[in-house]
């Protein structure tokens, strides 16, 4: 941090608070002075807030009105870096530096003074009078040589009761001392030995090593198949970036997977990592958000937040599955965290890893401009190879509407039964049924608060929407037209696959996989780990499966309708199947034996369906980019989604009317709009939707523009507006 950062008592200076306010607010620096990205506490009002001091007071009004910072944080400063990764990430995302903040302080109780517990350890005194319960504390104590205790973690161990501990303090036999609540993180091992690697895995980790060990921004994207072994190379380039003295941050998108990921992290390096997701008590959270900031945290996994800790001395960003949607927060701050891992990486000369066997095109765009470096996996970790690929043409099934597996699938089920083998049925629709309908008037059940039909979940035995989550009992007549016991289910969820297949296979042992299935994260890591050992025999599963799970006795995936993400105007519907059907594909044969993956299709002749069968990849992404370049869209030209929204529809139209009269400044780049027009789905939880769309060029300052020209329309109390860019998902 430079000289000139630093403020003498009483000059004035710029504190960012997380309040929804549109600038900084000036304090007088407190007795003793104050560094530039100092965290302090601040009188606002009647109330004391937590800030960041941003810079030099920006003054215009009377000094002695004033007021002073009330206290400087005991908490690491932000970091210069630190300060511009979120000024550059609110500009790129037009988002208020107050947001901002509030993400980069993600932790309760910061402004409390540290806290601190009672510990008790072996003292040098002796206890006047040896009982076999004192001879148990002491025992304990000796048998973990130096270690300290909380009082009940003693007892416990040495099963006496709290007083014999207490007991022990005035001979000096036991000490009582106060420590820190927020403990650092045991230390990794990085000279411990990984697993063994294959040729091409020692080539590609000798790669990333380097890359690590420049301490230089790069980026590479680590390409393997599903089950070629990217994880342990990975973790090769954690080693040499500890080996350096720097943190790791890996990235994952799914909870679930990081019970299996912990125990590799564990056993390549003796400990484990600190862990930031909504899976961690706000205790935790706080420990680890300040570990990380003195350098009592070596790595952290975490979800796409873990982004705004603050780092002391970032040196490697592992993007693991960084195809995976779930890195595009869509409410809140709008943000891409592989995106913003490649910002953050180049602001404080970090190397960053992509890894995925389904690279996004974005990615993959990158890569042949030579933005990006290229590793290729291609061998599979193990003798195992990718499946087989078939195509079952539906059209030839003719199968009755309450049924939804083909013989050709079914037959082939049976005969991995037979062989006492794993099958896996994928569909990615939760609950029972997509479409309640009346057979006497064909109304559909929609919700009552968004312009979304119900999906009928029988495991919860009622209707549920997807878009608000709003759940009513199925009805027994018609809402309609109040006719009775004439509603009935349309189309399949995998709740209704598993009936089905109940029907079909009786004696089978069959397990559902869907994410509203379980009641905890628990439950469902531990109905994974049962199918891993292999009891099941037919798996029926949503997305959630297709996601890293390693099931050794799985060789058959049917996909029950391939053509699914294939609907509805997406930008990346055929990236996105592309990418699912190959990853659930990849699930069969991870072992000795070799898979087959059978997609069920009315369409066998889509490009994508034949790219998926052919496993010609390159020559998929390939079309895929000549397209979007050709139609001027992301990643070859810019897009922002626009969406107002408010409850009552003639005011939101009316904003989004004016809107369109006036986008000069949007004319001046160059850029095109689209709409108004509702979107997609018209209504969520009671507020009407409208959409406009941005259009650039991949030059143009779109976030500029963008800003003057909304600036220009003044917002009723009750319309939101939304600004998305490079928008994931147009709903
Ligand atoms: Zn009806
Ligand atoms: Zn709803």
């Amino acid at each position: 941090m430079s000289d000139d950062a630093f403020f003498p008592e009483g000059t004035l200076v710029a504190v960012l608070t997380c309040e929804p306010l549109d600038r900084t607010l000036d304090y007088k620096a407190p007795e003793g002075g104050v560094f530039r990205g100092a965290f302090v506490e601040v009188p606002l009002g009647p109330r004391k807030v937590l800030g960041c001091v941003w810079g030099a007071g920006i003054g215009g009004f009377d000094l002695s009105k004033a007021r002073s910072i009330s206290s400087v944080l005991d908490l690491a400063p932000m970091r210069d870096e630190m300060h511009l990764f979120l000024e550059k990430v609110a500009a790129y995302t037009l988002t208020p530096m107050p947001a901002m903040l509030r993400l980069a302080t993600r932790a309760p109780g910061l402004m409390n003074p540290p806290g601190m517990r009672k510990v008790f350890r072996r003292g040098t005194g002796l206890p006047p009078r040896e009982t076999e319960a004192r001879k148990r504390v002491l025992d304990t104590l000796d048998e973990y040589g130096g270690l300290s205790f909380t009082l009940k973690e003693l007892a416990d161990t040495a099963g006496v009761t709290a007083s014999v501990v207490k007991g022990l303090i005035p001979s000096g036999a036991v000490i009582e001392e106060d420590t820190p609540r927020d403990l650092p993180f045991r230390r990794l091992d990085a000279t411990a030995e990984g697993k063994e690697l294959t040729d091409a895995q020692s080539e590609a980790a000798r790669a990333l090593r380097e890359a690590v060990a420049a301490e230089r921004y790069s980026t590479t994207l680590l390409k393997g198949v599903t089950g070629s072994g990217k994880t342990e190379v990975y973790l090769e380039a954690v080693a040499e970036c500890l080996a350096h003295g720097r943190q790791a941050l890996v990235l994952l998108p799914e909870i679930a997977l990081t019970a299996e990921f912990l125990t590799r992290f564990e056993a390549r390096f003796g400990a484990r990592p600190a862990e930031w997701h909504s899976g961690v008590t706000m205790t935790e959270r706080r420990r680890v958000w300040k570990m990380v900031g003195t350098g009592g945290a070596q790595v952290v996994i975490g979800a796409r937040s873990a982004l705004y800790l603050p780092f002391q001395n970032l040196g490697l960003i592992v993007v693991d599955e960084e195809h995976d949607q779930s890195y595009k927060q869509e409410d809140g701050v709008h943000y891409n965290a592989r995106d913003m891992a490649v910002l953050r990486a180049s602001l404080c000369s970090a190397a960053v890893v992509l890894a995925s066997a389904t690279p996004s095109l974005e990615t993959w765009a990158n890569v042949e401009v030579g933005k990006y470096r290229r590793l290729d996996l291609e061998s599979r970790y193990g003798p195992a190879v990718m499946p087989d690929m078939h195509a079952l043409d539906m059209r030839d099934e003719r199968l009755p509407a309450t049924q939804f597996i083909s013989e050709a699938l079914a037959n082939a089920v049976r005969k991995r039964i037979g062989l006492g083998e794993q099958s896996l049925l994928f569909l990615n629709r939760r609950g029972y049924a997509p479409v309640t309908i009346c057979r006497a008037c064909g109304f559909q059940i929609g919700c009552d608060h968004c312009d979304a039909r119900m999906v009928e979940h029988r495991f919860l035995k009622r209707l549920v929407c997807h878009q608000c989550g709003e759940t009513k009992p199925m009805p027994k007549a018609c809402p309609s037209c109040g006719v009775e016991g004439r509603l009935a289910p349309v189309g399949p969820g995998v709740e209704r696959l598993a009936e089905e297949v109940k029907e079909r296979f009786p004696e089978a042992k069959v397990a559902v996989l869907s994410s509203d299935l379980f009641a905890s994260a628990r439950a469902l890591k531990e109905q994974i780990r049962l199918i891993a050992e292999g009891d099941t025999e037919i798996i029926i599963g949503t997305q959630l499966v297709a996601k890293g799970h390693n099931f050794p006795n799985l060789t058959l995936v049917g996909v029950i309708d391939a053509d699914l993400g294939l609907q509805g105007s997406d930008l990346r519907a055929a990236e996105r199947t592309f990418q699912l059907m190959r990853q659930v594909a990849g699930r069969a044969g991870r072992s000795e034996k070799k898979g087959v993956a059978l997609l069920q299709t009315y369409q066998p002749e889509h490009p994508v369906i034949r790219a998926i069968l052919s496993g010609d990849e390159e020559g998929f992404w390939r079309a895929e980019a000549a397209e979007r370049k050709m139609a001027g869209v992301p990643p070859y030209g810019r897009m922002a989604g626009i969406v107002l929204s408010g409850p009552d529809l003639a005011v939101v139209s009316d904003v989004a009317n004016q809107l369109a009269r006036v986008a000069g400044p949007l004319q001046r780049i160059g850029a095109q709009l689209f709409g108004p027009a509702p979107a997609p789905i018209a209504r969520v939880r009671g507020r009407h939707r409208i959409r406009l769309l941005v259009k650039a060029e991949k030059t143009a300052s779109i976030q500029a523009a963008l800003a003057d020209w909304t600036r220009q329309v003044k917002l009723p109390n009750n319309v939101r507006l939304q600004i998305d860019i490079d928008p994931q998902s147009f709903w």
